[in-house]
């Protein structure tokens, strides 16, 4: 009896913790496309990223996977983290409320 409650407890906690982290990164998605705000190229975390507007202006001394032929076809719109939007623009899970140029690129772009 007792060691039946304590299994019970366990399965509870177990859910609880699972249900508090899958409910935060179900509502990304809708934070991001409801704002309309675009990165600024001089913002902090986009500078420490290397994030450009315009990928073929990314400084491949400082990141030279960017300009390896592999690299020169990464873009925002092709990484795993890009959420298409209008006119070019998109979400980005690093930037969140901010919108990133879909020919853009950044340091932390994931293949899709
Ligand atoms: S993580 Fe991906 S989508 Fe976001 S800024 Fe970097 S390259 Fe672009």
């Amino acid at each position: 009896m007792k060691h039946k409650t304590k299994v019970e407890r366990r399965t509870f906690l177990r859910k609880a913790l699972t249900a508090s982290a899958v409910i935060p990164l179900a509502g990304i998605p809708i934070i991001l496309r409801a704002d309309h705000h675009r990165v600024d190229e001089a913002d902090p975390s986009a500078v420490a990223l290397g994030y450009r507007h315009d990928a073929a202006s990314v400084d491949t001394k400082k990141y030279p996977v960017r300009g390896t032929p592999e690299g020169k076809k990464q873009f925002c719109s092709n990484c795993k983290l890009y959420q298409a939007g209008n006119d070019g623009w998109g979400g980005c899970a690093i930037f969140p409320g901010k919108q990133v140029k879909g020919k853009g690129w950044c340091g932390a772009w994931i293949s899709s």
